[in-house]
């Protein structure tokens, strides 16, 4: 392919306006028309906890989150933090002693990946603590084997803990900042947003797009990111993509009791737990069906501050019965969502509990992961020549998109690409013996 194809990408999700900045700013592509039915950033990437971290179980994925965050960083300066990257860490706790042996095992693993320097706590290093905003903050992770440790830094949590790692080039940004500002950028540099929907794609030689408006726009390359359409946009090119989705909610509260720092990281508990019903309520919830939510719930319920020191927000997010599911708008929210949410939360942090019998007025919104059988990003080639696909970014979307946007433009034009491209073709998954070794992997997903 030249060096200047006309393109058009499908989608002004977070991974869309990311190709089109990488496309129109840093290759200089004049002739980039991004397609979208909908107000950019608007179907899934603004329903996101806006997290990110180095910190993964895969040396492509450690690699391609580590580039990412370096352009994050990159653009923090360029747009003089535009979009409040923070750098306060994921702590990952937990109340069982031989669950820290597997965090000192994983953590090693990571480590030796590129992930950073793994410090043990108590121990001769001190711990260094993350500022409230700014960047200034250690990488690699402190892993604390002792829970009175744990909660001498981090006085918030359950006296139950028996350890936790604290995961450093980790935090959270204003996610339709960070998109805004990538999406002016590349309409600065001459790229055409056009408010529209693509229902074809001239499957042989890529021509063009066809528009539901009734319009087709010429072009020798598409960039698919359709969030979590990718499965219905791969079917207009013939190509069956190996892609599922499943539903994932986020709680938002008003902590007005200030039971969460406002300084607090990103915490997750990582054991499963049941949760603490009373018998009348177990009775009310069997005779609801709500059977799922009487045993024994997997780990990950987590939360964060969100916003300054004058806010009381609180995000909460525990997914305890996601299955792959054919994606609705808007999504469907499950009524008692925000109760277990914070009843799980109170395991981690028991002034919560304060909430139980008054729950705080709940917003809950959501949207799908789009992911794959290795959780792994689909970017690269496939199908007819010129289609090129940037999605399937499951719950890493926002904190992978930067690398994801640089990769799928290097795919559209061509020259060398970065070690970890191969392992996030598409074509990864025509190689049976990689599938039949997917059956146990840690995705590393929350
Ligand atoms: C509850 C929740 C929490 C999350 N937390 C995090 C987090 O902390 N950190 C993180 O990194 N990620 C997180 N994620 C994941 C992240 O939000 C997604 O991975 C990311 O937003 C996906 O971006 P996308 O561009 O692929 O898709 P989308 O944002 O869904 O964008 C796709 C766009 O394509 C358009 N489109 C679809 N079909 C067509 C078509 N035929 N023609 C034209 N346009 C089309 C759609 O209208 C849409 O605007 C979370 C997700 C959820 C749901």
């Amino acid at each position: 392919m030249g060096t200047s194809p006309r393109v058009v990408v499908v989608g002004a999700g977070i991974c869309g306006v990311a190709t089109a900045y990488h496309l129109a700013v840093r290759r200089g592509v004049p002739d980039v028309t991004i397609v979208d039915p909908r107000p950019p950033l608007t179907l899934t990437s603004d329903k996101s906890t806006e997290c990110y971290r180095n910190w993964w179980p895969t040396a492509p994925m450690v690699a391609l989150m580590n580039r990412s965050i370096d352009l994050l960083e990159e653009m923090t300066v360029a747009s003089r933090d535009a979009f409040h990257m923070t750098r306060r860490g994921y702590l990952y706790v937990t109340a069982e002693p031989r669950r820290v042996d597997e965090m000192r095992t994983a953590a090693e693993r990571s480590s030796r990946l590129g992930a950073g320097e793994l410090r043990v706590h108590p121990g001769l290093v001190p711990y260094r603590p993350s500022p409230e905003a700014g960047l200034d903050a250690p990488a690699g992770a402190d892993l604390f084997v002792d829970g009175d440790a744990l909660r001498e830094v981090f006085g918030f949590l359950s006296p139950k803990v028996a350890g936790g790692i604290h995961v450093r080039r980790a935090g959270w940004l204003a996610a339709q900042q960070y998109g805004t500002w990538m999406l002016e950028r590349a309409l600065e540099a001459g790229a055409r947003l056009v408010r529209d929907e693509v229902v074809a794609i001239d499957g042989d030689r890529l021509r063009s797009v066809d528009l539901a408006g009734g319009d087709a726009v010429a072009c020798d390359a598409v960039v698919a990111a359709p969030g979590p359409l990718l499965g219905q946009v791969g079917r207009f090119v013939g190509v069956d993509l190996p892609v599922h989705t499943e539903t994932h909610l986020k709680l938002a509260f008003r902590d007005h009791l200030g039971v969460i720092p406002r300084d607090a990281p990103m915490c997750i508990w990582v054991d499963p737990q049941r949760i603490a019903w009373s018998d009348v309520e177990r009775a009310g919830l069997a005779e609801m069906g709500r059977d799922d939510l009487l045993g024994e719930l997997p780990g990950g319920c987590h939360f964060r501050p969100e916003g300054g020191r004058g806010s009381t927000w609180v995000l909460g997010l525990w997914e305890y019965g996601a299955q792959p599911v054919e994606p609705t708008f808007p999504v469907t929210v499950d009524p008692l969502y925000p109760e277990a949410v914070l009843r799980g939360l109170s395991t981690m942090v028991p002034d919560l509990g304060a909430y139980l019998d008054h729950l705080p007025e709940p917003f809950v919104d959501g949207g799908y992961y789009t992911a794959t059988p290795d959780n792994m990003p689909l970017v690269g080639p496939t199908g007819p020549d010129g289609f090129v696909v940037a999605g399937a970014v499951s719950g890493y979307g926002i904190m992978a998109s930067a690398a994801v946007g640089e990769l799928a433009a290097g795919h559209v034009v061509g020259g060398s690409l970065p070690p970890y491209a191969e392992a996030f073709v598409p074509g990864r998954f025509d190689d049976e013996a990689y599938v039949a070794s997917l059956a146990d992997i840690d995705t590393g997903q929350i």
